[in-house]
């Protein structure tokens, strides 16, 4: 049986940022660049993180494009995920590096 020709074309866009492998040197993550818009000239907005990274996350269950994404996180950006995940956290492998 052929798939529906919906399946058959992922969401461009997720598929390329789920097929960046996870860097195991540098923390993938994306956090504030640490200006606000009281910061005269400064344009708050999201800069990678540019800690080392300590572990790498990986989503368990594979999502409807059928890929499993997977990021390198560092003990900072990783405590932050927890905290916001705290609900489904099961659906993440956490490794070690
Ligand atoms: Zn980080």
């Amino acid at each position: 049986m052929q798939p529906q020709q919906d399946e058959m074309k992922p969401k461009t866009k997720l598929m390329k940022k789920d097929m960046i492998p996870p860097d195991r040197n540098q923390c993938q993550a994306e956090v504030p660049n640490g200006n606000t818009f009281m910061t005269l000239g400064g344009v708050p907005s999201l800069v990678r993180c540019s800690n080392k990274a300590t572990h790498i996350l990986k989503e368990k269950v594979a999502a409807k494009d059928g890929l499993k994404g997977s990021m390198s996180v560092c003990g900072r950006c990783l405590t932050k995920f927890i905290e916001q995940r705290t609900g489904d956290l099961r659906r993440y492998g956490i490794e070690k590096l």
